[in-house]
């Protein structure tokens, strides 16, 4: 199905104003936003308009019951400047998956996608062209009726922001394995992108930095043993030639990065394997030298090295010998940015007008 997405320019773009050299993270903001509402049970004039505050009803439901949820995704350009998206079609089914947990609505997913490619299109000069850089776009879904008591809303809005976003700099990451507070329990929202998840992590993952950590390593609820992620990263290791990394287990977040390091893994003819894996199974591999490396993977970073776990009283260290993962945040980019052919067909060109 197609869409008619109606579009309100401004009078003049902010673009001139950036240093593509100095980005400032995640406060600079593009000028158009792509909005749609829901009511009667559909979705509503969508329509790309200069981004501005949204008043509030002070009784929005998702302010007071946490119906928010979104996604995160990156375009790029490509070697003749045409913009890019990574797997978009995959954000969008995750959108609906984190959408059935918190009872909300689907947005289509042509919707997603073709609303995506409009804002995309109409704010290309907003790609920086610097390697490792990109324009992060931001979909997200919040309920915003007014109404005071506990049900599903019935009115929501969908909309996509974007941010250009400068290169990150990897350095080896240090984590905190986390005993004491917890991310996600089986039959919870762990799964979802889910505002809340969010808001539950912040203090925990102070603490941890408080402690000299960057983020909070993530053990599961029931015995604080088995590792799910970090912050916003799935997590690899890689153990005697062979990678593992935890199965999703309903409180795992089914990362787009991790699905695909898993597959450029497998052609490169490495074993990886999807299980349950423990603390202390990675505190032995590494005190008898079989721990090879450590990584998360995630849009935000695209593969970030560890370099240290902290876990309660001891330090577990990874060996930065083999870091077969930055092979593969190399090669990820250059399919990003198209250097290098796209064997797995994971790319969506925008290929319009610049509006
Ligand atoms: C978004 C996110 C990820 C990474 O997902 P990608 O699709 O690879 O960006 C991993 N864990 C959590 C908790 C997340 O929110």
């Amino acid at each position: 199905m197609s869409y008619t997405i109606q579009i309100s320019k401004v009078k003049e773009s902010k673009v001139k104003d950036l240093d593509f050299n100095n980005i400032p993270l995640g406060t600079t903001f593009t000028d158009h936003m792509f909005i749609c509402d829901y009511e009667n049970g559909k979705w509503t004039n969508p329509r790309i308009e200069p981004l501005t505050p949204i008043p509030t009803h002070p009784a929005s439901m998702a302010l007071h019951y946490g119906q928010a949820i979104f996604e995160g995704m990156k375009a790029y350009k490509d070697m003749d400047s045409t913009p890019m998206l990574f797997r978009p079609e995959e954000n969008a089914k995750r959108l609906n998956k984190s959408a059935d947990r918190m009872g909300m609505p689907h947005v289509p997913e042509d919707l997603f996608v073709e609303g995506l490619k409009e804002l995309v299109a109409l704010e290309q000069n907003w790609i920086p062209p610097q390697q490792g850089s990109a324009l992060y776009l931001r979909p997200f879904m919040y309920a915003d009726e007014p109404f005071i008591g506990m049900r599903a809303a019935t009115h929501y809005k969908f909309i996509i922001m974007a941010s250009p976003a400068g290169p990150f700099f990897s350095k080896r990451i240090k984590l905190w394995a986390e005993k004491q507070f917890i991310r996600a329990a089986e039959g919870g929202t762990g799964e979802a992108k889910a505002a809340g998840n969010y808001a539950a992590a912040i203090r925990p993952t102070e603490l941890a930095k408080a402690k000299g950590y960057d983020q909070v390593l993530w053990l599961d609820a029931a015995e604080h043993k088995y590792i799910q992620e970090v912050g916003t990263m799935n997590i690899f290791f890689k153990i005697n030639g062979e990678f593992i990394t935890p199965e999703l287990d309903g409180s795992v977040l089914h990362g787009i990065t991790r699905a695909s390091v898993i597959q450029m893994l497998g052609a490169m003819n490495y074993i990886v394997t999807e299980r349950k894996i423990t603390i202390d199974e990675i505190k032995e591999a590494s005190e008898n030298g079989t721990l090879e490396e450590a990584f998360g993977t995630g849009t935000a970073v695209g593969i970030a090295y560890i370099k240290e776990i902290g876990l309660e009283e001891e330090t577990i260290h990874v060996s930065d010998e083999s870091p077969v993962g930055l092979e593969v945040n190399d090669t990820l980019n250059a399919i990003k940015t198209g250097q290098l052919e796209d064997q797995f067909n994971w790319m969506t060109r925008v290929e319009r007008e610049l509006a």
